[in-house]
């Protein structure tokens, strides 16, 4: 039985726009808008074919380049009613994948159903992104803050603000900040081990939760001296401590390191007597001097940031990774183990093990690939939103 809904505007959009929704997509860039006159910003909106055929409904844009993202293929008739139920619905979900953590991505933005929010909890400090104007919007912001209190009871929330989101947005500039309690750092866990976490300090805070599951999968191969480069507050170089004689860092952010530094002193009931060595170093630099120095390694992690933000950074990106693969793969022993990782979503998984490939070859080594790994599984990844998708990391056996 359909339930009439309240009248909400419509967007037409051109038979390119229709297909992309018709094979799954949930965006549809402004260049396949055909009319959305008078529309405002962050509207509940209709999405119609060039016939005037429904095809949703969604949440509009009136400044984005995605200026819309669907919402369901059903009118909606109760919007604060449906975003508790897949607010409720994404904490759900996680409840039987994720393990031996408190601190995971609790919503996921398209992934989830909710296009335009990311929630992470890093033990009892939930931290909330807002992307769009529509989930910018006042009375939406109340439902999912009451929703997300409800479901995980924190002791804090705190909004982690991007200027350059809301200037895309032309949104009004916001200060991050606490937007429910007041403790704003706290101590987490993945995998039994300690990390520290200030909710509002430093560019980036919290750490690469997409991380996790390849933390515990390099845990189990590294061994030997290890190298962990763009190791950032030591997500990767923590765990390789565990079975590793020897460990060293390398980011060029001291700010980064002073936190890894930390997150040492609050394993030492694993690290012992054991230190990490943190290295302020230029990754690019510091592994050509290394290499020119005849330094070998029995575990090497490379966790870049992205290359290639868009695809037209593409070439450029993939020389990048390639001379890091290289370089490494040149300083492993025999018997040496590679984790490998890009979060570029540009680059393609096949198109990481082409470059992987080639950099065996120039190296004059073999791979074995081990696991090839992704995402972990609080970040889903919606099968027909490629987007979605964007971590690849790949262990591999070097000879
Ligand atoms: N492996 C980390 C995440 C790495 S994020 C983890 O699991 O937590 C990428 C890191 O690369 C950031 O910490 C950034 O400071 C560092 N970085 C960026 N460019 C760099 C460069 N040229 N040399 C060394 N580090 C760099």
């Amino acid at each position: 039985m359909s339930q009439s809904a309240p009248a909400v505007p419509v967007v037409k959009i051109s038979p390119r726009g229709a297909t992309r929704l018709k094979s799954g997509h949930v965006w549809v860039y402004r260049s396949d808008i055909t009319s959305a006159d008078a529309i405002p910003p962050g509207s509940l909106v209709a999405v119609s074919d060039q016939r005037g055929k429904t095809l949703g409904t969604a949440l509009y844009s009136s400044s984005s380049q995605i200026a819309i993202r669907m919402l369901s293929h059903d009118p909606v008739s109760d919007l604060p009613a449906l975003l508790r139920q897949r607010i409720a619905n994404a904490i759900a979900y996680r409840k039987p994948l994720v393990r031996d953590t408190d601190a995971c991505r609790l919503i996921f933005s398209e992934a989830d159903f909710l296009p335009g929010l990311i929630v992470d909890r890093y033990n009892d400090i939930l931290s909330l992104q807002i992307l769009t104007q529509a989930m910018d919007a006042n009375p939406i912001r109340e439902i999912v803050i009451s929703e997300l209190t409800q479901q995980t009871n924190p002791v804090a929330l705190v909004e982690r603000v991007d200027p350059r989101v809301r200037e895309l947005e032309t949104l009004p500039p916001r200060a991050s900040g606490l937007l429910q309690g007041t403790k704003t750092s706290t101590v987490f866990a993945m995998n039994r081990v300690q990390f520290q976490f200030a909710a509002l300090e430093g560019q980036k805070t919290g750490a690469f939760l997409d991380q996790r599951e390849n933390y515990a999968a390099a845990s189990q191969y590294a061994h030997g001296d290890a190298l962990d480069v763009f190791c950032y507050q030591g997500g990767f170089a923590l765990h390789l401590a565990q079975g590793c004689s020897q460990v060293t860092g390398v980011d060029s952010s001291r700010p980064a390191l002073e936190v890894a530094d930390q997150n040492a002193a609050l394993n030492k009931q694993f690290l012992g007597d054991r230190e990490i060595e943190w290295i302020e170093a230029n990754a690019f630099d510091l592994l050509k001097d290394y290499a020119a120095s005849g330094n070998h390694y029995d575990t090497i992690v490379l966790d870049p940031p992205a290359f290639a933000k868009t695809k037209r950074d593409l070439e450029a990106a993939m020389r990048g990774y390639k001379e890091l693969n290289l370089r490494a793969l040149k300083m492993l022993r025999p018997g040496g183990i590679l984790v490998t990782c890009s979060c570029s979503y540009h680059v393609s998984q096949p198109h990481f093990l082409e470059m992987l490939a080639s950099a065996a070859i120039d190296a004059h080594r073999t791979l074995r690939l081990v696991e090839v790994r992704g995402q972990a599984k609080d970040h889903p990844v919606l099968l027909n939103v490629p987007e979605t998708s964007y971590l690849k990391c790949v262990v591999g056996y070097v000879s």
